[in-house]
C-alpha cells in the first residue's frame, strides 16, 4: 500500500511538516546540564499531596541545575475536566512555593513552546500523526465499541493476553479500498501505532528512581488518535515532550507498564528519548499493612486539607523534602536555617518503592518549623488563616495586632523554643483564652474544697503586685501555698504524698485556672504581664463568684 496516499486521505488538512515545528520550537537555549522538567496535570479540579510531591520534584531538578520548569495542561479527556480547575491548579501550586517559568497560567500562555493546553494543540498532534501514517507506523482503525467488547470476551475466556495485539489487530493490513470504503460511509475512527515489538524480548532501561529495569517490549497497537481526533495521553506525551523540549519526565510510576510503548513511539517518531524520573506511590499505614493513600478514604490526600488545618507552606514542604530525599533531614540539622532550595536534591535517593506518609511526622516537622518563627511571621500566617477559616478569631487578631504578637512572641527566639502548635488551627485553643470571648469557666480539681480555693485566690490577690518580677511573683505562690498548708517541698511530697494535704503545683494550678481557664497554659506570669493587672485580678473575682 502508498502510505502516502492513506496519510492524505486521513489527513487533507494537515500542510506543516514535522520540519516546520522544528523549526517553530527550536532547542532550548541553555548551559550544559540544566533540566528542563514539566507538570502535566489533568484539570480535574482535585490537587493532590501526589501532585506536590511530583512538583517539587520537578521544581528542584529545573532550578538546581539552572534550568527550566512549565506547566503543561493535560485537558484531552473533556469528560473529567472541571470549570475552574485550572486556576484551582496553579493557585494551589503557588501557594506551596512552585513557580513555573514557563507554560500554562490563568490567563493564558506564557512561553514559546505553547499552546500549553494540549486541546489546542490539536493541529500539532495531527502532523505527527501524518507522519506515522506515511511512515507505516500507524493505520486507521474502524472498530466498533461492540466489536472490541465481543474481542475482549474472547481472549478472556480463552485466557489469553487482552488488547488489540497481533491476529487481533483486525484493521493492521487493511487495503486502501476498504478504508476508503468506511470513510466514505462516514464512519468513525482512531489512529492506532503499529506496533513492531514482540513480547517476547526483553530489553534494559534506566530510570532516575528505579534504576535499571528489565523491560519487556510493547505489542499492542494502541490508540493514538481518539474518534474525535485528539491524542491519548502516550501520543500527546511524545509529541509534547519533544517540542517542548523536556530533558526530564517526571511523573507517577503507574505510567510504567506503558513505558515500552512510549519508548516504541520515541523512536518511530525520530525523537530524542527523555530521562524519565518514576515516583513510587504515596501509601500509609492502615492497621498493620501499607496502602496507597486513596482520594476517597483519605482526606490527607488533597492539598486543600493542609491548608484548612493550616499547616503552614514551610511545614508541608519541609515534610516532603524529608519524604523524598532521605539524607535531607541530617542536612537540615547541619543546616538550621539555610533556605531549603540550598539543599543538593537527587532523584536517586528517592524510594523506588514510594514514600510512607507519617502525620505524626508532618506534625513534629510542623512544630519546629513553627517555632523557628519570630512572632512577626506567626502573626501573619495565623492571621491569614484565620480570616479564611475563623474569621471571628482573625477580627479579635486584626484588632489588637500588637496584643496578638505579645501573645504569640511568649516562649520564642530563645535556644529551645517552645513547640506548642503543629497548625495554627491549634491555636485558638492554645492561646484564645487571652481574648475573654474565649475564657472558659474553671473546672476545679473536685478534691479541693471551695474555701480552701477562695482561700488561695483572695490571698493572691492580696499580695498580688504588677511591679514584681518573675522571682518575686513565684516567691509568693509559695508563700501562699504554705499559709493554706501545702508543700512547696515536692521531693519530700514524692516521698510520701500521704503526709500533705497538696503541693506549690495544684495550688499554682487554682490560680492558673483562675486567670486562664485552662490546667495548661504558657508561663502564668508571663501570661499575667500581658492580660495587665486590671484584667488578671478580674478574671481571680470572677473564678471567685463563679464558685
Ligand atoms: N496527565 C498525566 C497525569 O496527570 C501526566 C503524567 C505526566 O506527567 O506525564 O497523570
Amino acid at each position: 500500500m502508498d502510505y502516502n496516499v492513506l496519510a492524505n486521505l486521513l489527513f487533507p488538512d494537515v500542510t506543516d511538516t514535522p520540519e516546520s515545528l522544528e523549526a517553530r520550537f527550536p532547542s532550548r537555549n541553555l548551559p550544559e546540564g540544566a533540566v528542563v522538567t514539566r507538570m502535566a496535570p489533568s484539570p480535574t479540579g482535585f490537587v493532590h499531596l501526589g501532585n506536590l510531591v511530583q512538583g517539587l520534584t520537578s521544581e528542584r531538578l529545573a532550578h538546581q541545575s539552572g534550568g527550566v520548569l512549565f506547566l503543561r495542561v493535560e485537558d484531552t479527556d473533556a469528560k473529567r475536566e472541571v470549570p475552574g480547575a485550572v486556576e484551582v491548579l496553579i493557585n494551589t501550586l503557588k501557594h506551596y512555593g512552585i513557580h513555573f517559568d514557563e507554560g500554562a497560567t490563568i490567563d493564558g500562555d506564557n512561553g514559546i513552546y505553547g499552546p500549553y493546553r494540549q486541546r489546542q494543540r490539536a493541529a500539532i498532534y495531527h502532523v505527527y500523526a501524518k507522519k506515522l501514517v506515511e511512515q507505516g507506523c500507524a493505520y486507521p482503525c474502524f472498530c466498533t465499541e461492540e466489536e472490541l467488547a465481543a474481542m475482549r470476551e474472547q481472549q478472556e475466556s480463552g485466557k489469553e493476553t487482552t488488547g488489540y495485539y497481533g491476529k487481533y489487530a483486525m484493521w493492521r493490513d487493511r487495503s486502501i479500498e476498504e478504508i476508503q470504503e468506511q470513510l466514505d460511509a462516514g464512519h468513525s475512527w482512531v489512529l492506532r501505532f503499529r506496533s513492531t515489538g514482540s513480547i517476547e524480548n526483553q530489553f534494559k532501561f534506566d530510570d532516575l528512581v528505579k534504576g535499571k529495569l528489565t523491560i519487556t517490549e510493547n505489542n499492542i497497537d494502541h490508540v493514538l488518535l481518539k474518534s474525535d481526533g485528539i491524542p491519548t495521553y502516550h501520543f500527546a506525551h511524545a509529541v509534547d515532550d519533544h517540542l517542548m523540549r523536556t530533558t526530564h519526565v517526571v511523573r507517577g510510576d503507574e505510567w510504567l507498564p506503558t513505558l515500552p510503548f512510549h519508548i516504541q513511539l520515541f523512536k518511530a517518531l525520530g525523537f530524542k528519548l527523555p530521562k524519565y524520573v518514576h515516583i513510587g506511590p504515596l501509601m500509609k499505614m492502615d492497621g498493620t499493612s501499607k496502602r496507597k493513600l486513596s482520594k476517597r478514604k483519605d482526606p490527607e490526600l488533597a492539598l486543600t486539607y493542609y491548608k484548612a488545618e493550616g499547616f503552614p507552606v514551610e511545614a508541608v514542604y519541609e515534610y516532603i523534602m524529608t519524604l523524598l530525599n532521605s539524607n535531607y533531614e541530617d542536612w537540615r540539622r547541619a543546616n538550621p536555617t539555610a533556605p531549603a532550595t540550598d539543599f543538593k536534591f537527587s532523584p536517586k535517593k528517592l524510594n523506588p518503592a514510594g514514600n510512607l506518609f507519617d502525620y505524626a511526622k508532618l506534625c513534629d516537622v510542623s512544630k519546629n518549623e513553627i517555632a523557628k518563627m519570630d512572632a512577626e511571621k506567626a502573626y501573619t500566617l495565623l492571621s491569614e488563616y484565620a480570616q479564611e477559616f475563623d474569621p471571628e478569631f482573625g477580627a479579635l487578631l486584626a484588632e489588637n495586632p500588637d496584643y496578638a504578637k505579645s501573645i504569640l512572641a511568649i516562649g520564642r527566639g530563645g535556644k529551645k523554643p517552645r513547640k506548642d502548635l503543629a497548625t495554627w488551627k491549634e491555636a485558638k485553643p492554645y492561646m484564645g483564652f487571652f481574648y475573654d470571648c474565649y475564657l472558659d469557666k474553671p473546672k476545679f480539681d473536685e478534691k479541693l474544697s471551695k474555701e480552701l480555693i477562695l482561700d488561695v485566690l483572695q490571698k493572691y490577690l492580696d499580695s498580688y503586685d504588677f511591679a514584681d518580677d518573675s522571682n518575686t511573683w513565684f516567691n509568693k505562690v509559695k508563700q501562699i501555698t504554705e499559709a493554706v498548708g501545702f508543700t512547696t517541698d515536692m521531693k519530700a511530697y514524692k516521698a510520701d504524698p500521704s503526709a500533705f494535704p497538696g503541693t506549690v503545683a495544684d495550688v499554682s494550678t487554682v490560680i492558673r485556672l483562675a486567670i486562664t481557664g485552662k490546667h495548661n497554659s504558657p508561663d502564668l506570669y508571663t501570661v499575667t504581664r500581658i492580660l495587665g493587672y486590671d484584667r488578671t485580678v478580674a478574671r481571680v473575682k470572677q473564678a471567685m463568684a463563679s464558685l
